[in-house]
């Protein structure tokens, strides 16, 4: 019989959604009548089509494969030149953030990326991940090995949980006598919805240059972000290339997330340590990884993602989101009324309101389904300190959340 990697049998059983799923179904077992009108708002799923202009792209590229003298086979390591190119000139270039075409590297996924990552980092280093977190950091850590097993609280032993509360803003503070070797940050953040500034990621920069660490930056939903000053990349941040690989998609910005493309920014000056002490290029290894165990994404896709930097495709995209972050700001209208507190859906389209009476994050859940059968996501499914909060997703059809809305202020008791 062959070993498997006992890192596996760590991981909790996937608990939140399934969780979602059971409650779901057992109130609907109970309630058959009101099947058709429950609406979802846990999902990180988009809800609007993709953009005209990358379908157009799309479509013109699947007739150049029809021709032998268009055909494109394997395409280059990284992507195609004319896509990373157009990433550099319209996201990085704008905003004074030093980026070269040859540090990016195209991919299918963040999802992938960051868990992928980890196939050219040791197995001793000191990782950070926030609390509440986007739970792929975590179980990607598990899966290589980089924690002991649970303790009573549900996290695992050997992973650093920077805690992200109302008190701080959602933006944790920065240790100040732990020596982080490789620190996750997700900003806009999934779940909380919330934004850090220049002056936060100023900090956290200093802290990673000054302590060798690495930081992944998971610039997820950055074209969220409205407000200029807000950094939409780690690189805006002096010192930056020499501490941060940078992760972005096109899944929620132009409707990707059945499409897939997405891009790892892996700076030249990035420096690991081998265990003789030398310094070793992370560009390098990355490049040999990606290389060597991955396919790229395909020609058709890229056209279709390259797209996205037409002037037809910025005003598409531009739209898309306009439309996203003004259901957030139905959500958050509709939650003040009912004096709820909310946070993020500004610059992010995740609201995170506090439960009401302090009830917790799971009784919330329940009222929610029963009293306006509406589902959405409990904080604590996303960390201890999601305790007592819960995610609604602006991603849903106007109608959907207007008629989320219109139940929230007539049926729920609060
Ligand atoms: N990063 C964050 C913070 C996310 O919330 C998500 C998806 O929900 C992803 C990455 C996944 O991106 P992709 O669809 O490119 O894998």
């Amino acid at each position: 019989m062959a070993n498997i990697n006992d890192n596996y049998l760590k991981l909790q059983a996937g608990y939140l959604f399934p969780e979602i799923g059971r409650r779901v179904n057992a109130y609907l077992e109970a309630n058959p009548d009101v099947a058709n009108s429950v609406i979802k708002m846990g999902i990180g799923d988009v809800t609007e089509p993709l953009p005209e202009a990358c379908r157009i792209a799309m479509s013109k590229a699947i007739d150049a494969q029809s021709k032998r003298d268009s055909f494109h086979g394997y395409g280059p390591e990284q992507g195609y030149l004319w896509l990373r190119d157009k990433i550099v000139a319209f996201d990085y270039t704008p905003r004074n953030a030093n980026v070269a075409a040859d540090e990016i590297f195209i991919s299918d996924g963040s999802k992938c990326d960051t868990g992928n990552i980890l196939d050219i980092f040791g197995k001793d280093n000191v990782i950070a991940v926030t609390d509440p977190v986007y739970p792929v950091y975590v179980d990607t850590n598990v899966m290589a090995g980089h924690t002991g097993p649970t303790d009573d609280n549900s996290e695992y032993t050997g992973l650093h949980y920077l805690r992200a509360t109302e008190e701080n803003n959602f933006t944790p503070d920065i240790p100040a006598d732990t020596k982080l070797d490789i620190i996750y940050l997700c900003y806009p953040n999934n779940p909380t919805g919330t934004v850090a500034s220049k002056e936060y990621l100023t900090a956290w920069v200093n802290y990673a240059i000054e302590h060798n660490s690495i930081i992944m930056f998971d610039a997820a939903y950055r074209d969220f972000i409205t407000d200029p000053t807000i950094p939409h990349s780690i690189y805006e941040i002096e010192g930056a290339r020499k501490c941060a690989i940078e992760f972005r998609s096109f899944s929620k910005n132009a409707g990707f997330t059945g499409t897939r493309c997405a891009f790892s920014i892996v700076p030249k000056e990035l420096q690991g340590r081998a265990a003789d002490g030398s310094s070793v290029s992370i560009h390098k290894l990355w490049h040999r990884r990606q290389s060597t165990k991955y396919n790229g994404v395909s020609y058709i896709v890229q056209r279709g993602a390259e797209a996205v930097y037409s002037e037809a495709g910025q005003e598409q995209t531009s739209e898309l989101i306009r439309f996203y972050l003004e259901n957030a700001a139905i959500i958050r209208s509709s939650l003040a009324e009912l004096d709820i507190t909310v946070y993020g859906g500004v610059h992010a389209p995740y609201v995170w309101l506090k439960t009401p009476d302090n009830l917790s994050s799971w009784d919330f859940f329940d009222k929610l389904l029963n009293e306006a059968n509406i589902v959405g996501t409990p904080g604590s499914g996303f960390g201890r300190s999601g305790e007592g909060f819960f995610r609604l997703s602006a991603f849903n059809t106007r109608a959907n959340v207007e008629e989320a809305m219109h139940r929230l202020a007539v049926k729920l008791t609060v």
